[in-house]
């Protein structure tokens, strides 16, 4: 059976007997607050476990790294509208140690595309376009300046509500121990 097929047969199953209920919660966040956290596995569950929030608690927006690389990207405007239509009141921009994102080179992956058939025109073509692939691939070098970054570009966005916190936090991936980088009430 493939991956798909599994999946989709577990969920007639989760359907029919009502396995949802236990999830019934509202779209808006219980807590009131976002989370902008990296895609990481191990952060999927024990990032919410560990800071004692549940399903329907918060707006969860999750990418490689927690970075916010662009202030008109689709990881901000996530954020806008959770505060401007979700009822958010606070966010945080939450790191992580050992980021799979923040050990990135983009050697490795730019030849990693090529050896699976990305034409070398394309990058060509891509830079001609004024989109520099290799600076886009690039991690970062420390966890806590990363998110003392995102945590200054959602602060002082032009479009954001100046009285919202932007909190800064890092997680241990295998404790679940946060360390305080940007208490945003102060900020
Ligand atoms: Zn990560």
């Amino acid at each position: 059976m493939t991956l798909l097929n599994e999946l989709l047969e577990y969920n007639t199953q989760f359907v029919k007997e009502k396995k949802f209920l236990e999830y019934a919660t509202t779209k808006t966040p219980n807590r009131k607050l976002l989370i902008v956290s990296c895609m990481d596995t191990r952060l999927t569950e024990l990032s919410l476990k560990a800071l004692g929030l549940k399903n329907g608690d918060i707006k969860q927006v999750k990418n490689a790294g927690a970075v916010i690389s662009h202030p008109y990207g689709s990881t901000m405007r996530s954020i806008l509208v959770g505060v401007y239509q979700l009822d958010v009141d606070e966010v945080i921009i939450m790191g992580h140690h050992d980021c799979g994102f923040g050990a990135l080179k983009p050697e490795p992956i730019i030849e990693e595309m090529k050896n699976r058939g990305i034409n070398n025109e394309i990058f060509k073509t891509l830079k001609h376009s004024g989109i520099e692939v290799y600076d886009w691939l690039k991690g970062f070098e420390s966890v806590q300046e990363s998110v003392q970054a995102g945590v200054k570009n959602v602060k002082n966005h032009p479009l954001m509500d100046d009285s919202v916190p932007i909190h800064g936090l890092v997680m241990d991936p295998e404790t679940g121990k946060v360390d305080l980088i940007v208490n945003g009430y102060e900020y």
